[in-house]
């Protein structure tokens, strides 16, 4: 299915690795020339290298924390038209609430919440005026289904997910839509770096760890990155401007309920 999608202009948040980079090649792969943002210059750089060999699209580097006001003004002044807005940054730390400070929740809250409502207030009203806009947030599975120990994630991507539900509505006649999408456990680097601790803990290899939670899961592995681009790639579709306001969620099989 052809997307309808060739020539647009994306930023794509905090992608030079996992689920951000799924997202970018994905989009780059319909012909969607690309803004891709993370931290470090060097893992950033070769990440769009690796999309400009394999499809040819522009892809402008902006190496630069999307947290901060000048690190998302840096990424917009890169992007001639923002047609398609991914929202992404890293997660919060896992512990007890109990523990946590104010200083900590802020933190929370800004990168998780607040950055992404700041580029949607950014984008959001060229898009209407041009009657093409597709907003997709990452966020976690947490939101249907907490996470006991990810409290600060939980709360923020709360916060996120209402704030969307009630914009959504008011944007989608515009054929502007923001819509959410909800990783369960995807094989990048967090979840192995996070993996490795526990194997620490217990005493045993990554592998093992890593088995243990594939079977976990219905489906009996770990998502790709990859996958969860594809999926992304399909919110941003021309065909997909009836879908606003939701919360998609690719777990495997992962979460037990019907709603
Ligand atoms: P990842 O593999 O560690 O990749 C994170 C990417 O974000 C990297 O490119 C990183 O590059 C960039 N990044 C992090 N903080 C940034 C910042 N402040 N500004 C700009 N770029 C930043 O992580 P992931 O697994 O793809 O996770 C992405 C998001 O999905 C996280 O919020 C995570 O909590 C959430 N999530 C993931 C899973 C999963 O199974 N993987 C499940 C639920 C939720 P630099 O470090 O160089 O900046």
């Amino acid at each position: 299915m052809d997307l309808g999608l060739s020539g647009r202009w994306a930023v794509v948040c905090a992608s030079s690795k996992g689920l951000g980079f799924g997202c970018a090649i994905s989009l780059a792969q319909e012909g969607v020339n690309l803004v891709m943002n993370a931290r470090s210059a060097d893992v950033l750089e070769q990440a769009a290298a690796q999309i400009r060999g394999q499809t040819g699209v522009e892809v402008r580097a902006i190496a630069a924390d999307i947290t901060t006001i000048d690190g998302r003004a840096q990424v917009l002044a890169a992007c001639p038209q923002v047609d398609i807005l991914i929202n992404n940054a890293g997660g919060p730390p896992p512990g007890d609430f109990r523990n946590w400070t104010r200083d900590d929740w802020v933190k929370a809250l800004d990168g998780n919440m607040l950055t992404p409502i700041e580029l949607i207030k950014a984008t959001v009203d060229g898009m209407i005026a041009r009657r093409f806009g597709r907003i997709v947030n990452i966020t976690s599975s947490s939101v249907k289904a907490p996470i006991e120990v990810l409290g600060l994630s939980n709360g923020a991507r709360s916060g996120l997910t209402g704030f969307v539900a009630g914009l959504a509505r008011q944007t989608v006649k515009h054929n502007v839509t923001i819509n959410n999408l909800l990783p369960g456990v995807f094989d990048t680097d967090r979840i192995r770096a996070t993996a490795q601790a526990m194997a620490t803990r217990q005493g045993q290899t990554l592998e093992e760890t890593l088995a243990a939670r594939a079977r976990s899961i219905p489906a009996g592995r770990l998502g790709n990155p990859y996958e969860f681009g594809q999926a992304c790639a399909y919110l941003c579709s021309a065909q997909a401007s009836y879908v606003t306001g939701q919360n998609f969620l690719i777990d495997g099989g992962t979460y037990p309920g019907t709603t």
